[in-house]
């Protein structure tokens, strides 16, 4: 069960992705998470993506590639993985298709621009383990803790309004054509995702067949 979330920022991929890995026992893959551990560890990668991290701007290709391929290449892997933010360019999805890297579904959480914008600003994410909450839909069990982990919450620095329009403009020019590409194959599956958290969770469940 290898899949892919499409869908803009702040659709609701990382929610959905953490959900499904738990009922599904395979491990969601978030670049954004692990570009952003990459950052907080001080290492080169993160050096190498600060800038384009903060402008909103893409990672280069090659730099996305490389650490997709060690993560699904791990031994967790070997019975799935849910890709959330990755591929984001038609030249990923084509990368990940030369790599061997198959694909069973693809899921694109469709939502107004407006209603992420209003999103975005009570998004809170966990400094330590980068699971995704929010002040009124999907609030912690304790302010500013994450349940998970219990590390610290803390709003993303591309999540300033301004940066979050940046985003959604290139999600618009660069990703939003991978639908084209996989309705190709007869993989995409496009679901409403300006439903509740659990709504949404149950049409992807179905969409996978994982729920009849
Ligand atoms: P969101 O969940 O809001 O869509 P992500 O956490 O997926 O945001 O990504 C945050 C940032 O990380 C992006 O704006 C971009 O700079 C970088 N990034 C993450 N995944 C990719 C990717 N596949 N290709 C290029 N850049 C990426
Ligand atoms: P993405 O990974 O696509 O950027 P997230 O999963 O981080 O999106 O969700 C963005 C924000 O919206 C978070 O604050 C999250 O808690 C909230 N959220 C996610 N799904 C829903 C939903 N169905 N309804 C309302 N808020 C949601
Ligand atoms: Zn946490």
């Amino acid at each position: 069960m290898n899949m892919i979330l499409l869908g803009a920022p702040g659709a609701g991929k990382g929610t959905q992705a953490e959900l499904l890995a738990q009922r599904l026992s395979i491990p969601a893959i978030s670049t954004g998470n692990m570009l952003r551990d990459a950052m907080a560890n001080g290492s080169e990668l993160g050096k190498q993506v600060r800038t384009y991290m903060d402008g909103g701007l893409l990672v280069p290709d090659e730099l996305i590639l490389s650490i997709v391929a060690d993560r699904v290449a791990q031994p967790d892997c070997s019975n799935g993985f849910i890709l959330d933010g990755v591929p984001r360019t038609l030249a990923q999805a084509e990368a990940l298709d030369q790599k061997g890297i198959g694909i069973d579904h693809v899921v694109s959480l469709e939502i107004d621009d407006d209603v992420i914008e209003r999103r975005m600003t009570g998004r809170r994410v966990c400094s330590h383990c980068g699971s995704s909450y929010h002040i009124d839909a999907h609030p912690p069990k304790t302010a500013g803790i994450c349940d998970q982990c219990g590390g610290e919450l803390a709003v993303r620095k591309d999540d300033a309004p301004e940066t979050v329009r940046r985003r959604l403009e290139i999600y618009h020019q660069s990703t939003e054509p991978l639908k084209d590409y996989y309705a190709r194959s007869g993989k995409l599956r496009i679901l409403d995702g300006s439903q509740s958290i659990e709504d949404v969770q149950q049409s992807i469940l179905k969409a996978i067949g994982d729920l009849v």
